[in-house]
């Protein structure tokens, strides 16, 4: 179906992006795996090539598969336009590179990822860009970052590892006063907990990789616009206001609500290339389908989760937004109403020996560097995903050895809950 604007999140789920295909009736989206595509005459590939007629060329630039879930995940977002990468990181990379360059800045939430910490600070750094961290609840820090070299405000909705909930409704409304955009890591709540254009995020970016795919088997990632971000004659983008050199002097500003996305794949995509393989569209739509029910069951499983522990004596804290205990509980129940997702940090009080030997006690769930998989699995973020960054961050984000980061699956709850206790 292609036009599935009045229906529900779970009829999008399944239909969206996908209108049919007329040689083979497939019900499902086929796999076109190609590469290439060919034309009907010379002028035909001169119009697509002048963006004069709509079409393929190239996988790189589009392919028929990656736009089913393109257009999917443009319905459940609400946006206007998305495209998929190879993974999370290179959607995230491409995305700030599509509006910042040599000498520009970014300000992002500190309490994130740690491969987006190191992307930021270190490879970003080195091109020039620089990204200033600030603690996301302090609503005067994201102000008082902004200078008229910012080009980006970011930040996870749900962060890394300890679950804190950004403010995005307040953050966004800081961004537009300045005119900048703000995009919003929307991988770990996915379109189904919270819209994040809904509270006046302009980008939400995903790592495929987790929830949306759900299934641990695909690296994918995926920019999703809103379209509601104006660039025309903002002095903060010349990049969007001056006729471009490499696209026949397209002035990208006149495209309007459609200006990022499409500078994002014909510009970005083209000279970067990283795109997404067929058949991992093929994959994640797959795990789209299901989205609904796998949330809500990992978010059921996870507040067990997370009161159970909270009951035990070895633990000192559980970082779970749902529980009443949690500082950041209204945060959670105003942007997600159905559950605060499955992943979440808890502390041991005897610090890094008590987590190591817990996490060696785990006999059904697994110790891996993932989230978001239908299986449960824990990581120490101190030591791995965490652990490329400075003691100093480390403190400021408090990250300390005793603390274990889990991603609730969708196992029979008490087989978890008594694996838990076992290795307590
Ligand atoms: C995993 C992750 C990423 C990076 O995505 P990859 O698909 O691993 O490249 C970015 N943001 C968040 C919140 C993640 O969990």
């Amino acid at each position: 179906m292609k036009d599935c604007a009045s229906y529900g999140f779970e009829t999008k789920m399944i239909h969206a992006g996908y209108g049919g295909d007329e040689q083979s009736h497939s019900v499902v989206p086929p796999l076109y795996q190609t590469n290439a595509y060919y034309y009907d005459s010379t002028e035909h590939a001169q119009k697509l090539f002048e963006l004069k007629e709509a079409g393929n060329i190239y996988t790189r630039i589009t392919n028929p598969t990656n736009a089913f879930l393109e257009e999917r995940i443009t319905a459940l977002e609400g946006g206007v336009g998305a495209l998929a990468f190879s993974s999370g990181h290179a959607a995230m990379f491409n995305a700030i590179v599509n509006l910042a360059g040599a000498g520009d800045e970014v300000i992002s939430s500190r309490n994130i990822y740690g491969g987006a910490v190191n992307m930021f600070g270190v490879s970003l750094k080195r091109l020039g860009i620089t990204v200033k961290f600030v603690d996301p609840d302090d609503l005067s820090a994201w102000e008082e970052a902004v200078t008229d070299k910012t080009k980006l405000f970011f930040t996870e909705l749900i962060g890394n590892p300890h679950a804190n909930i950004s403010d995005i409704e307040s953050i966004a409304n800081i961004a537009h006063k300045h005119c900048i955009p703000f995009l919003v890591d929307s991988t770990f709540n996915t379109p189904y907990l919270c819209r994040a254009f809904e509270y006046g995020a302009d980008f939400t970016v995903h790592s495929a990789t987790k929830y949306l795919s759900g299934h641990g088997q695909v690296m994918a990632g995926i920019l999703i616009d809103s379209g509601k971000f104006n660039f025309k004659n903002n002095p903060r983008f010349p990049l969007y206001n001056e006729p471009d050199v490499s696209y026949h002097g397209l002035v990208f500003a006149d495209l309007g609500g459609m200006a990022f996305i499409l500078r994002l794949r014909a510009l970005i995509m083209r000279d970067l290339g990283s795109c997404l393989a067929p058949f991992n569209s093929f994959l994640v739509l797959q795990g789209v389908e299901t989205l609904s029910l796998r949330m809500d069951r990992h978010c059921q499983n996870a507040l067990a989760v997370a009161e159970f522990l909270q009951s035990r004596p070895e633990i000192e804290q559980v970082n779970y937004p749902s529980l009443k205990s949690s500082q950041y509980y209204d945060l959670a129940n105003k942007y997600m109403p159905k559950g605060a997702s499955s992943v979440f940090s808890f502390r041991f009080k005897g610090g890094k020996e008590k987590a190591a030997s817990f996490m060696n006690g785990l006999k059904l769930i697994q110790n891996v560097s993932n989230l978001g998989d239908i299986r449960t699995q824990v990581s120490h973020p101190a030591t791995t995903t965490h652990s490329q960054l400075s003691e100093e961050y480390m403190r400021l984000n408090g990250i300390s050895g005793g603390d274990v980061r889990i991603s609730v699956g969708l196992e029979t709850l008490d087989d978890l809950l008594k694996d838990i206790e076992q290795a307590l």
